[in-house]
């Protein structure tokens, strides 16, 4: 037993915790995604294996094991969505792009969404935050635009040539119309939601966007944020959600700024 101490260097006991790290940072993120159902697949599969070399089964043998010999690539297939999400949180820069929207130009948004909603006219507003979008969504129509109440409304009037898809705010500014988001795969979605819904969850489930969303049908308006959407009940709530998200960390970095300007 003391002879586990006598070759225990420094080295293991770092690779222990970054092995312990890894492994705690995947369990979050395929935490309460399908991907579970998938682990526990897998695991069930090589338990298999083990049972057949076990009990020798050839056969069962064979087969477990000419399948879990692609186990890398199967992996990379099934976890492909996963995958990408985790490497883009890895590779972001550690400073703070300075992407989001001021109180404002948040003012404006909230009122669009009110009026829009309350003429039963749907719509799709992508506010991008440090992940780009470019990779992720089928840009339509470049505006770069300021940001205004009066625009947001022209661009999802039924008869405007842009009022389909999605409107994306990029730096406060309003840069493109008529986007095209990645649909959800979530079998999971209630199905009441249509394209629209499904289109604002599944561009957040693989980036930290935030999407507003009208809906034409019901009139209510949705936050969505990491793949979940929450229905707004007024504009006192809405304004709310969106401060916090937006001006709490402006308010930070800009104390910083403060703190700076005075010395
Ligand atoms: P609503 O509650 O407003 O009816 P919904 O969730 O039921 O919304 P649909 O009725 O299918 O969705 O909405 C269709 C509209 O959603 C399209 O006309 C288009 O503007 C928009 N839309 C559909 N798919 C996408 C997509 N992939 N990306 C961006 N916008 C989309
Ligand atoms: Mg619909």
């Amino acid at each position: 037993m003391l002879d586990i101490f006598n070759y225990f260097r420094w080295q293991d006991c770092v690779d222990i915790l970054v092995v312990a790290f890894v492994i705690h940072q995947l369990i979050t993120i395929i935490r309460g995604t399908r991907s579970v159902q998938m682990v526990v697949g897998l695991g069930i599969l090589t338990l298999g294996y083990f049972l057949a070399s076990v009990f020798d089964l050839a056969t069962f043998k064979w087969i477990m094991q000419t399948f879990l010999s692609s186990i890398l690539l199967i992996i990379i297939i099934v976890f492909q969505h996963d995958i990408r999400r985790t490497l883009i949180s890895v590779g972001k820069s550690p400073f703070h792009k300075q992407t989001d929207v001021a109180e404002k130009e948040l003012e404006e948004i909230i009122r669009t969404l009110f009026y829009l909603a309350k003429r039963r006219i749907g719509a799709l507003i992508v506010i991008e935050r440090e992940t780009n979008l470019g990779d992720f969504i089928e840009s339509g129509f470049e505006l770069d635009a300021r940001l205004t109440k009066e625009l947001l409304i022209s661009i999802f009037m039924p008869a405007s040539p842009l009022h389909d898809g999605a409107v994306l705010i990029s730096v406060g500014r309003v840069q493109h119309a008529g986007c095209i988001l990645p649909l959800t795969q979530n079998p999971y979605i209630n199905k009441r939601y249509g394209t629209r819904h499904r289109a604002a969850i599944g561009l957040t489930e693989e980036t930290d966007a935030v999407v507003l969303v009208v809906s034409e049908e019901t009139q209510e308006i949705s936050i969505v944020r990491h793949g979940a959407l929450t229905t707004v009940e007024d504009e006192i709530s809405l304004t709310n959600s969106l401060k916090a998200i937006f001006i709490a960390k402006a308010g930070h970095s800009s104390s910083w700024k403060n703190w700076l300007n005075k010395r």
